[in-house]
């Protein structure tokens, strides 16, 4: 039976790890810390680590890894940006993911931040509990007949360019790998960065983080967006530079933005921080804004994504412990 040490455990991922290992075939170490050549040692015995996203799997941590003769880091994610992909190949280390446990949770996420910004849906709902029922401070504006602009149209993008599409909106899409023919069946129009930025009256962020979209959005980004355009960003915090992300909503040029994810999150999101100071002042900055709505890595949270979650992992870390091949898609 595989020992598998599992670091950065929450409740909800213990639940559905033991639901997809009803046949106890696995033994599964909960650790509530996260990985990192600090904390490493503790992968002592098990077979294989499995990860989430802000454990950090960088060649030291891996060299640590190998030395405990531990041949399998499991990402129970789709992102994989926290591990030092070269070096494992070099340690013979294979690297497994879950790609696609649930696209829709995401793109759900993204348009579900984009109605609660845009209507103040998060204000309202503090104001009517206080029995304070005035209107004032939260018009909004139809999605009707505006342009929505998608970064990235891989399986997230796409179906939030869908959902988008529902609503009437026209959909501008970019990505370095266009899809013309999806495009073409759902009403969507590909284009280049420049112009989608232009013209959208809200950007939605579905790339992935790498060296070339580490903070593509920027100052010079800010300036070429459609003044009082929103942002969303469901997809990796590092994507945005948070210093240029304020400077262009206190001068206004952006009209506000919703995040679910944050370029320093590591040691913040996911955790219950509320009886102690914020030590992050940008964050904190953030959050006075009325314009800004941040939610905690949360996206992907729903029961359909933990459980198909769940199932990939424990399936590839019983695949590979019997000498058989990752599931198709999975291995990095
Ligand atoms: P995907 O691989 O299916 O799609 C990514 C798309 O981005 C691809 O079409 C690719 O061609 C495009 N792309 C890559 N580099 C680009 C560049 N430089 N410029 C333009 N386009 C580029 O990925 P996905 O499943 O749609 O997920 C997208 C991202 O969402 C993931 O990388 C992950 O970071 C994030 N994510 C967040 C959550 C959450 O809970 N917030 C959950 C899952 C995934």
């Amino acid at each position: 039976m595989p020992e598998v040490a599992v670091y950065d455990t929450k409740p909800y991922d213990r639940l559905y790890l033991e639901q997809a290992n009803a046949n106890d075939r696995i033994g599964w170490r909960f650790h509530e810390f996260r990985l990192s050549s600090q904390t490493a040692g503790s992968a002592n015995g098990a077979d294989a680590v499995c990860v989430f996203v802000n454990d950090r799997v960088d060649r030291d941590c891996l060299e640590l890894l190998v030395q405990r003769k531990i041949r399998h880091v499991a990402l129970r994610c789709a992102g994989y940006n926290n591990v030092d992909l070269a070096a494992a190949r070099a340690l013979n280390i294979a690297v497994t993911r879950v790609p696609a446990y649930s696209p829709h949770a995401v793109a759900e996420h993204a348009v579900g931040l984009l109605l609660s910004l845009n209507r103040k849906i998060h204000r309202a709902y503090n104001r009517v509990r206080e029995h304070n029922f005035s209107l004032n401070g939260l018009v909004g504006f139809d999605l009707f007949g505006k342009t929505v602009g998608i970064v990235g149209t891989g399986r997230i993008g796409r179906i939030a360019a869908q959902i988008f599409r529902g609503f009437e909106t026209r959909v501008l899409a970019y990505d370095s790998c266009p899809a013309p023919d999806w495009a073409a069946q759902h009403g969507v129009t590909c284009t280049d960065f420049q112009t989608l930025l232009k013209a959208s009256d809200v950007v939605s962020l579905h790339v992935p983080l790498l060296p070339d979209t580490l903070h593509l959005f920027r100052a010079e980004t800010f300036a070429q967006m459609k003044p009082g355009a929103i942002l969303i960003n469901t997809s990796r915090g590092k994507l945005v530079e948070t210093a240029a992300l304020i400077e262009s909503l206190k001068s206004g040029r952006l009209g506000g933005v919703a995040l679910d994810v944050y370029e320093e999150e590591e040691g913040v999101f996911f955790e219950d921080l509320s009886g102690q100071m914020l030590q992050d002042d940008e964050l904190s900055m953030l959050l006075t804004f009325p314009n800004v709505l941040i939610t905690s890595h949360q996206a992907f949270l729903t029961h359909e994504a933990l459980a198909e979650i769940a199932r990939v992992t424990a399936e590839n870390i019983l695949r590979l412990n019997g000498g058989q091949e990752a599931l198709p898609g999975t291995a990095l």
